[in-house]
């Protein structure tokens, strides 16, 4: 039995606001597609090194509550081994900024642990830069400037004469040692 509220929709019936509700549901679904299909940027053809941990805790939007993807990378930082992703949230539209590695510091201004650990490499493990960046290069890694290198470098020494004199040279206790520096 059918009324005049009943149509045929892919061979059903079904009410006309279903059909309605089920019409507006794909055309939103399209218009988002389309929104986003030339929004985001090709990610390039690099390794990373992500801290998969701070990685997922990071892909949400806090503002709406809502996933986050790199199919919205609008922009991506590049700092030593670690990245800043610039990723669009779908739902509010708003810019997230994701980072790869945890760090000291706010923003741009971020100290990177993982470029930390590069420059304990250079520092005490008696690699030099050129074969330290031939290595990442292999590994298609970003390379690590002179400058940068330098920088963590300074910050590195003081944490590791510390350690060193307490007689227990690790880097977990450098890291220690350097988030006091950090915050201190
Ligand atoms: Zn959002």
């Amino acid at each position: 039995m059918s009324n005049a509220n009943q149509f045929r929709h892919k061979g059903r019936f079904a009410k006309k606001s279903i059909i309605n509700w089920k019409n507006n549901i794909s055309k939103s679904a399209k218009k988002l597609k389309e929104e986003y299909k030339n929004l985001g940027v090709q990610l390039p053809n690099r390794q990373r090194i992500v801290d998969l941990d701070k990685l997922a805790a990071e892909m949400w939007c806090t503002t709406c509550d809502w996933p986050l993807s790199f199919r919205f990378l609008i922009q991506e930082d590049i700092c030593g081994v670690a990245s800043v992703f610039h990723l669009k949230c779908p739902k509010c539209k708003e810019i997230r900024l994701v980072k790869s590695s945890a760090s000291e510091g706010k923003s741009t201004r971020s100290k990177y642990h993982v470029n930390f650990k590069l420059a304990l490499v250079v520092l005490d493990g008696g690699i030099e830069e050129t074969q330290l960046n031939t290595i990442l290069s292999a590994l298609n890694l970003p390379p690590v400037d002179h400058n940068l290198i330098k920088r963590y470098e300074r910050l590195v020494g003081p944490a590791t004469e510390t350690v060193t004199k307490e007689n227990c040279h690790d880097a977990l206790k450098v890291e220690e040692e350097l988030k006091i520096l950090n915050e201190g």
